[in-house]
């Protein structure tokens, strides 16, 4: 039984992303949406059959296959910029088309099924902080989660200042602020986890995208949820918990639920497999 739940799992996932991936190849008449989707898939089935068997760093895995390959190839070779200004640059001109899929699928629609799993699975940002050696916060949330609707706010700006103002070839500018934007990304995210001993505190505090992702998670299929008889209250899961999340509370208004990032550390952790 336990045996065909690895198997299955994965292979559920592979065949999500599979529709995907034939459906926008089909409709878009484009054989690279075959391949993008079929390769995050694998990637993704790879690391939940990886969970499944209890690798420890399957979730690693994971990061490293999708984020490099969204950074790397996509970002830095084919020049799309993958970021929240390449999604309103593509929204403003009109195409749904590469980072306007990528948040359709990541960010806005796909939370409602798997809530926040592109930040524990996916992104190349976090990917690099996870490396830092502050794996669960030194102190209590600040209350700074303020500072992510004014980048949201800028990254807005700046883009819709650039057709306003009519600026040509915005299509090479958006690669060089894809470029700056990581730059920026990193040496905040890396200052932030050294100054609050938290690898994740440009997460909680800075990120724009978590505009986008806290709410649509707040109604997220997938949660994980706590058996409230096996549970001994030793509070085991809320020390080991990157985001603060109270994940003993079932309820969805639980204390910073829309910032679980399903990395399963609480599940892993429990002592009574009471999650
Ligand atoms: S909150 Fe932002 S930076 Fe952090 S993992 Fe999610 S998308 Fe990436
Ligand atoms: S670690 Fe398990 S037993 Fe301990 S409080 Fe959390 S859910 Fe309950
Ligand atoms: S430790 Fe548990 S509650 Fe916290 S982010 Fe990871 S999966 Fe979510």
């Amino acid at each position: 039984m336990r045996r065909s739940k690895t198997l299955l799992v994965p292979i559920l996932i592979l065949l999500v992303f599979e529709a995907v991936a034939v459906t926008l190849w089909l409709t878009k008449g484009n054989l690279f949406y075959l391949f993008n989707f079929t390769y995050i898939g694998v990637s993704v089935a790879l690391g939940v059959f990886l969970m499944l068997r209890k690798y420890k760093h399957a979730r690693r895995i994971v990061q490293l296959l999708v984020g490099l390959y969204m950074l790397v190839y996509l970002g830095l070779i084919c020049g799309e910029n993958m970021q929240l200004e390449g999604f309103w640059y593509y929204l403003f001109t009109g195409v749904f088309e590469a980072a306007t899929i990528h948040y359709a699928v990541a960010k806005i629609f796909g939370p409602l099924l798997f809530g926040r799993g592109w930040c524990g699975y996916a992104c190349w940002t976090a990917m690099l902080l996870d490396f830092l050696p502050f794996k669960t916060p030194a102190g209590p949330r600040k209350k700074l989660g303020w500072i992510r609707y004014i980048t949201f706010a800028a990254s807005l700006v700046f883009v819709a200042a650039l057709f306003l103002a009519k600026v040509g070839n915005i299509e090479r500018i958006m690669f060089w602020a894809f470029i700056a934007g990581n730059v920026l990304y990193y040496g905040t995210g890396i200052i932030l986890a050294f100054v609050f001993k938290d690898n994740r505190a440009f997460c909680k505090y800075i990120c724009p995208v978590t505009v986008f992702l806290k709410p649509m998670s707040y109604f997220s299929l997938i949660r994980v949820k706590c058996d409230r008889d096996k549970c001994v209250n030793c509070g085991k899961c809320k020390r080991v918990c990157p985001m603060d999340v109270d994940m003993t509370d079932n309820s969805r208004r639980r204390k910073n639920g829309t910032e679980c990032i399903l990395c399963m550390e609480c599940v892993k952790n429990c002592p009574k497999d009471a999650l």
